[in-house]
């Protein structure tokens, strides 16, 4: 027979701690580290890299990485990329040197744009123009140019090399609170909504409902209220799920994107009340710009959403310019395995519902 947690009491095949406990232990633990505690464990991960130990500190505390990103360049680590975040400048310069050269494996150039890319910054920049200008031989093996693994990063460039931020950097947990604390947040996940999917008949919900005014959402930049409207049935088969909304709460699907001659849509589902009853509420304290960033991170405002597979920045069906990562909402809010990201054109009022499956 199983064990039980003894701190939780779930049900478990092994002794000890559950593994949701550990982790929120885990989690715990780091978020009441003093400067020093975490100092000490930054130069541990510096002699020791384990990439596990720097994505929480990453994500929870937003540590400087300068000492972890040498590390983690001198051990050939690429796999958890934002921990270049604060590369210093000599380890860029090496990093650039490499992806200069027309021998470099594709596979490897991969790896170096996607943590060159979280660090950013002017060279950067420039090592990435003078790449998509005059590509170098590994860029065949490759999908896209260095301008869209930049939105791996949370930004991008045009032809005249002028930035646009795709992420907020800094971040607000959505998470469950109770239905009065909901009632009361300027952010609520997943609301009930007039009308019904032209696709498929479902009832609408608005997938996102927030006020900007809030003044833990300032930077946001959003002056108004917006509830996005949405299909959850629809979600996994709507590759662009384009939504115009205005600053009073009024949203409308953009039509075209029913695509029922090439898909056979779902009945709808009687699930759609339940998830709208949920008690999702904006979290009172800022979290750092990484904190969404991993599998299972639940939902968030700003910040880096986690991408199961490559990053997408819609570009503004109006203007043609990168949407910007406004929330992405967890498998518990909305079901699915995996994430729901929402992106918005501020200027156009224009907004992107994506879905990545694990
Ligand atoms: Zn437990
Ligand atoms: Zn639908
Ligand atoms: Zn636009």
């Amino acid at each position: 027979m199983g064990n039980k947690c003894p701190q939780c009491g779930a049900a478990i095949m092994f002794q000890g701690l559950c593994l949701k406990c550990q982790k929120e232990n885990e989690e715990k633990a780091i978020l009441e580290m003093n400067t020093e505690e975490l100092e000490e464990e930054i130069n541990n991960l510096a002699e020791d890299y384990d990439e596990d130990r720097c994505r929480l500190l990453i994500r929870l505390r937003g540590i400087n990485t300068e000492k972890l990103a040498r590390a983690a360049w001198e051990d050939e680590e690429f796999d958890f990329p934002p921990v270049y975040k604060d590369a210093p400048d000599d380890v860029i310069s090496e990093m650039i040197e490499e992806l200069m050269d027309d021998d470099l494996g594709s596979r490897k150039a991969d790896k170096l744009l996607v943590c060159l890319a979280h660090r950013g910054g002017e060279a950067v920049l420039n090592a990435f123009r003078e790449l998509e200008e005059n590509p170098r031989e590994w860029r065949k093996k490759l999908h896209v140019d260095p301008h869209v693994y930049a939105n791996e990063g949370g930004w991008t460039f045009d032809k005249d090399g002028k930035v646009t931020e795709t992420v907020f950097r800094k971040c607000y947990p959505v998470v469950g609170k109770t239905p009065k604390m909901r009632e009361k947040s300027p952010v609520k996940l997943i609301t009930a909504a007039d009308g019904v999917c032209e696709c498929c008949g479902t009832k609408l919900v608005n997938i996102i409902e927030l006020d900007g005014r809030d003044k833990r959402l300032k930077l946001l930049g959003i002056d108004g209220k917006i509830a996005l409207k949405s299909c959850l049935n629809c979600i996994p088969y709507n590759e662009n799920g384009f939504v115009r909304f205005d600053l009073n709460g009024w949203s409308e699907i953009v039509p075209e994107e029913c695509n029922s001659e090439e898909t056979d849509y779902p009945d709808p589902p009687d699930w759609v009340d339940e998830l709208t009853e949920n008690t999702f509420a904006l979290a009172d304290k800022a979290m750092p710009e990484y904190y969404p960033f991993d599998d299972g991170s639940g939902s968030a405002v700003g910040g880096f959403p986690f991408w199961i597979d490559d990053c997408i920045i819609k570009d503004c069906p109006d203007c043609g310019k990168p949407m910007i990562c406004l929330a992405q909402l967890g498998e518990d809010v909305h079901g699915y395995e995996g994430n729901v990201v929402v992106e918005v054109c501020r200027g156009c009022r224009v907004a992107a519902v994506l879905y990545q499956q694990t």
